[in-house]
Parts: C-alpha cells; sequence; structure tokens
C-alpha cells in the first residue's frame, strides 16, 4: 500500500517518525512529501497524520484510513477538508498513558500534599509545615473516563483518594462513584462542588469547548485546584485567572493552554498559584506507537476491524 505521513512536526520529529515507520514497515511504500501529481494522489491509500496542514488529505482518490500519530483529534477535525466517509483512527499508546498517569498523580499529590506552597517557601527560608490530611480526606474529581481518564481515576482510588468520575455514558469503574451525561448535570455540579481537586481529561469537542467557563469555575469548592492535562481550549483563561486571584480556588495546575507555546507576557508565568507545564504531560511514544500502527495497517489489509476509530459525529 501506498502510506503517505504528513504532520506539522519540526524536520527532525518527521525523519525520525518516517525511519521508525519505514523500519516497522518495509513493506509499504513510503510517500514522505504532498502527492506532486494526479498518479501519486491516486496511489495514496492511507494516511498517517500528526495534525497535518489543513487541506494537506484533500484530493486522495482512494483514501481507506486515516491514523493519527496523536491521541486528541480535535485539531485534525477542525479541518473542513477532511475527507468524509473515511475511517479515522487515534493513537491509544500505552506508554503515553502510562505517562499520563504519572503526570495526574504527581499534580494530585502535590496539590494534596502542598508541596507547591512548600517549593515557594523554600524560596523565602520560610519553616512552616502544612497540616496534612489523609489522601481519603481529599475529594478528586477525574473528568473524563477514557483511555486517560479512566486509568488515572483507578490509579487515585488506589492511592486512598476518594475518587468520583464523569463521562458521557455511563461506565463503571472500581474504585470510584462514576457521573454521567448530561442528565447528571446535577450530579456533575454537586460532584464540582465536593472536589478538592478536578483532573479534565476530557477531549475538545463542541460540547467540552469552553467547559471551564466563570459559572463552572464558580461551582467548584472555595480552595479547590484545577488540573488540566486535555486541552487549553477547555478553560476560560481569563476566568480562571480571576478565580484564584480572588483566592475562590488555590492553585491549577496547567499543561495545555489556549495558545501554545504560552506568550512569554502571559500573566500565569509568573503566576504564585499556576503550575506551568510546556504540553508535556504525556507524549505518543513510537516505541509503543508504531506498533500500533501496524496493527492497523494489517487490520486494513486484511479486512478485519480498525482499532481505537473516532466517532466524528461526537467528535473524539
Ligand atoms: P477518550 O479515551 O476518548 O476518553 C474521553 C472521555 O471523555 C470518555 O470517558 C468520554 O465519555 C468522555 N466525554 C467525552 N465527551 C464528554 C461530554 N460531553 N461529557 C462528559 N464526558 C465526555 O480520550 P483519552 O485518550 O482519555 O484522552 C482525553 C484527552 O486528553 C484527549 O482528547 C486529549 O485532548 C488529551 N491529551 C492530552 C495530552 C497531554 O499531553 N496533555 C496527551 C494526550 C491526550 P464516554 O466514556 O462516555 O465515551
Amino acid at each position: 500500500m501506498t502510506v503517505l505521513l504528513s504532520g506539522r512536526w519540526s524536520a527532525a520529529e518527521g525523519e525520525r517518525w518516517a525511519q521508525l515507520l519505514r523500519e516497522a514497515m518495509p513493506e509499504e511504500q513510503w510517500l514522505l512529501h504532498p502527492p506532486r501529481d494526479a498518479a501519486e494522489a491516486a496511489a495514496v491509500e492511507v494516511a498517517v497524520v500528526a495534525n497535518p496542514e489543513p487541506g494537506a488529505l484533500s484530493g486522495l482518490p482512494n483514501l481507506r484510513l486515516i491514523q493519527s500519530l496523536w491521541a486528541g483529534v480535535d485539531r485534525l477535525l477542525q479541518d473542513p477538508t477532511l475527507p468524509v466517509g473515511v475511517p479515522l483512527a487515534r493513537m491509544v499508546d500505552p506508554a503515553m498513558n502510562e505517562a499520563m498517569v504519572h503526570t495526574a498523580l504527581w499534580a494530585v499529590l502535590s496539590l494534596h500534599r502542598r508541596f507547591f506552597e512548600l517549593q515557594a517557601q523554600q524560596r523565602q527560608a520560610l519553616w512552616q509545615p502544612p497540616p496534612q490530611l489523609r489522601a481519603s480526606e481529599c475529594g478528586v474529581l477525574v473528568l473524563g473516563l477514557g483511555e486517560l481518564g479512566g486509568r488515572t481515576a483507578q490509579a487515585l482510588a488506589g492511592l486512598g483518594y476518594t475518587v468520583h468520575g464523569w463521562s458521557r455514558r455511563p461506565r463503571e469503574l472500581a474504585g470510584l462513584r462514576c457521573w454521567h451525561g448530561e442528565a447528571a448535570e446535577g450530579g456533575l455540579a454537586s460532584a464540582l462542588a465536593a472536589a478538592d481537586i478536578v483532573v479534565n481529561l476530557l477531549p475538545l469537542t463542541p460540547q467540552t469547548r469552553g467547559f471551564f467557563s466563570a459559572e463552572r469555575l464558580a461551582q467548584m469548592r472555595p480552595g479547590a485546584c484545577l488540573v488540566n492535562l486535555a486541552r487549553g481550549a477547555h478553560v476560560d483563561e481569563a476566568a480562571l485567572a480571576a478565580a484564584l486571584d480572588r483566592g475562590h480556588l488555590r492553585h491549577a495546575v496547567l499543561d495545555v493552554f489556549q495558545q501554545e507555546p504560552l506568550p512569554p507576557d502571559h500573566p500565569f508565568w509568573p503566576h504564585p498559584q499556576v503550575t506551568v507545564l510546556p504540553h508535556c504531560a504525556a507524549q505518543t511514544d513510537p516505541r509503543t506507537a508504531v506498533p500500533q500502527v501496524r496493527a492497523n495497517l494489517a487490520a486494513l489489509r486484511a479486512g478485519q476491524p480498525l482499532a481505537h476509530l473516532v466517532d466524528r459525529g461526537q467528535g473524539y
């Protein structure tokens, strides 16, 4: 099969992925540049992509699969020229799942045990041990119970936290109380009001864009903390800054932002109640991701079900 590789990445990153994919799948014809003529475009059956430039996948009449190397497909779905009717598979990478659990555990432990405040106290030579709460006395709400959120919620429950989770459809996960859907809005509001720490692992869809509005932030418990590891567009950043400044929220750990890289003059950089991460909570690991691509190409060739297909209607 002819496989088009297309991504918005540095030359070095693109070359690295090209080399690993070609080594793992030497039987495929890898097209590493946009098709130069109609014959090259007609040959392409699969596109392996990493947030390609809008329009990069149009004009491929024989395309049978779009395989994303990244887990989030929100940018891809925003491209109005994305071919309709072609299956779109996203990356579900075991090493990335594990990395996300690590980041979320670090953030929750640091907020629960007040390690960010202790770090700030060190700079002022302040010796002030904080009160020590048990994990069970700390309520954590995980929004999104999919590949990343489900694992994160269960890992937190395993450490003894009182964990609630929220998803679109009903879910049952051992060790936590699960809420779901729009009908559970009352449940969501009370879960938000009860949580000391809210961890966001929702996908970015038309339904979840702007989820953390001023109104939702106001529903959070006074002194609560927000951990956003999903997408910057989930959060009204001005409303979050205001909620932190007036003391309604205690701290925010943010890995993702409306604009990335975060502009140097953004108020979150110097904010004492904000911990900024450069969108590194969990990255696709080629060592475990390339075999996922290989498996899906093999399934396509054999006419077998494809893994991790995106429901375009739902946006994730
Ligand atoms: P996923 O497996 O698709 O899970 C999404 C979860 O969100 C599901 O539980 C889903 O409910 C729930 N959900 C979707 N729409 C909802 C709504 N309107 N109301 C309530 N719940 C809703 O996604 P994932 O792999 O866990 O990834 C989550 C997000 O993490 C990605 O989309 C991406 O934006 C982000 N991410 C960030 C990084 C980083 O480094 N910061 C890395 C990778 C991914 P159902 O269970 O009912 O379907």
